[in-house]
């Protein structure tokens, strides 16, 4: 099963993952990772 790692600042895609149980998981990618996570 395919998983996903989104984002949770920006909501783009970082990157996908084979996992069984998780379909989604919350990052930061790397614009965000370094940046202040004050945009809205
Ligand atoms: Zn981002």
């Amino acid at each position: 099963m395919m998983g996903t790692i989104v984002c949770q600042t920006c909501n783009s895609t970082i990157e996908h993952f084979e996992n069984e149980k998780v379909h989604v998981l919350y990052s930061k990618c790397d614009g965000c990772h370094s940046g202040q996570s004050d945009e809205e």
